[in-house]
């Protein structure tokens, strides 16, 4: 490879977390490429997108640093200003408030298909190369640049590749980066509902047995649910019919907003926890859902992704502030080191709440019940748990 790379970086795969990467080292003076396969739809005020995120204060401030939150803002988000936990074996209710700290909200709900096409829309201004449609084939490596061989006949060569490309990283796999990958057994149930009572800009959550039930405000009233089902389960809930699923969704959320009904159609995700053995080979780097997917029960995954994001463009700052090459191995390593270190903490953490609450056993049962309700009155394990959801954590 003795062409002179043309890129600092190329960024495989336009989802939330590689449109917001290739935009933050753009505004970081990086020439960067982004390598997508699949232009993503554009958003449409009519058409609400099933996907629907949690986004904590430090992706917004992320986002609000690209220069899109305020667009995203005026099309369409719902901030949730309350947080409510329960446990379907009783105990009491896990509560944040964000008057309790000062805040216009806990966090925003918003659309995947808003934040991408947001994302995209910034990205000619800011100088990104898009390399679209066109999937990534082949990588080579040499010690001081990369270049990878595309789908549509091109190549694309940089001094550092980063793969944002999704759980099934094809980038990650040819950089010969290993995964571990447990399976929980449960999809991801997820559709728009009417209910009977108003949300009150409140994210409530019912854990069950069978696992967790969500249901996130959204702005026109309605809300958007999440509900966690062992794989049979979740399949008889999408086969049934509109009436007999609105009714099995009260049973299970308890009526806890009265009656709901469906207001959407009906999809579903698999569930599982899956880490990238590291994040760093060479001159390849690993993000969001590529380097870890993680349990929804507390909304995050694209939440660590956007912190990979923020911190990387955080290494690069640094490095240039000190006339340092952002490209050095260690300086990488340290990046991978950190992210790596809180994302394996992230997907045990959520790992072994789901496992506590989707346990019917007895003891469990007595423990958990009582257990929210005491992290519900003691005000600094309730704030340090609302921090860390949040990310104002360090
Ligand atoms: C069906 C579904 C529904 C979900 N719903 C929710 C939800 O309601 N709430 C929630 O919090 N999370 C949800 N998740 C998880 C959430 O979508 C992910 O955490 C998030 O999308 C991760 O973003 P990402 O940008 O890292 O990866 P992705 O969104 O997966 O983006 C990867 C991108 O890479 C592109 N790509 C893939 N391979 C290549 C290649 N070889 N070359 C070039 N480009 C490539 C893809 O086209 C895609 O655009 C859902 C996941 C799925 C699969």
């Amino acid at each position: 490879m003795s062409r002179r790379p043309r890129h600092d970086a190329v960024v495989v795969g336009g989802g939330v977390v590689g449109a917001a990467c290739a935009l933050a080292l753009a505004r970081e003076g990086l020439d960067v490429a982004l390598v997508e396969r699949q232009r993503p739809a554009a958003w449409s005020a009519d058409a609400p997108d099933l996907r629907v995120y949690a986004l904590a204060a430090d992706g917004i401030a992320l986002l609000d640093r690209l220069g899109v939150w305020a667009e995203v803002r005026a099309a369409r988000v719902q901030p949730y200003r309350r947080m409510q936990v329960r446990d379907a074996g009783g105990g009491g209710e896990l509560r944040f408030d964000a008057d309790a700290y000062g805040r216009e909200a806990l966090g925003w709900i918003v659309e995947q298909a808003l934040l991408t096409d947001r994302l995209w829309a910034a990205l000619p201004a800011a100088g990104v190369a898009l390399r679209c449609p066109a999937g990534v084939e082949a990588l080579e490596a040499s010690d001081d640049a990369v270049a990878l061989r595309l789908d549509d006949g091109g190549r694309v060569a940089a001094r550092v590749a980063i793969a944002a490309d999704g759980a099934e990283s094809t980038l990650r796999r040819l950089a010969g980066i290993g995964i571990t990958r447990q399976a929980y057994g449960q999809r991801g149930v997820v559709a728009y509902v009417g209910t009977e009572r108003p949300h009150e800009a409140s994210a409530r959550q019912r854990f069950l047995v069978g696992g967790p039930l969500a249901f996130l405000p959204c702005a026109d009233g309605s809300s958007s649910i999440v509900w966690s089902l062992p794989d049979e389960e979740a399949e008889r809930v999408l086969g049934l019919d509109d009436a007999a699923f609105g009714q099995a969704l009260t049973r299970a959320f308890d009526g806890w907003l009265g009656e709901a009904r469906p207001l959407s159609r009906r999809a579903a995700f698999p569930l599982r926890r899956q880490l990238a053995d590291r994040l760093l080979a060479g001159r390849v780097l690993v993000l969001g859902d590529a380097a870890h997917v993680v349990h929804p029960l507390a909304g995050q995954g694209v939440n660590l992704g956007l912190r990979d994001v923020a911190g990387l463009a955080e290494a690069v700052a640094g490095s240039k502030r000190r006339g340092a090459d952002w490209t050095r191995p260690h300086a990488l390593a340290r990046w991978a080191r950190r992210r790596r270190s809180e994302n394996a903490v992230a997907a045990w953490t959520f790992d072994g709440i789901q496992r506590v609450y989707a346990s019917d056993d007895p003891l469990l049962t007595l423990a958990r019940g009582p257990a929210l309700g005491l992290a519900g009155r003691l005000p600094p394990l309730a704030q340090a748990l609302w921090r860390r959801a949040s990310g104002l954590a360090p």
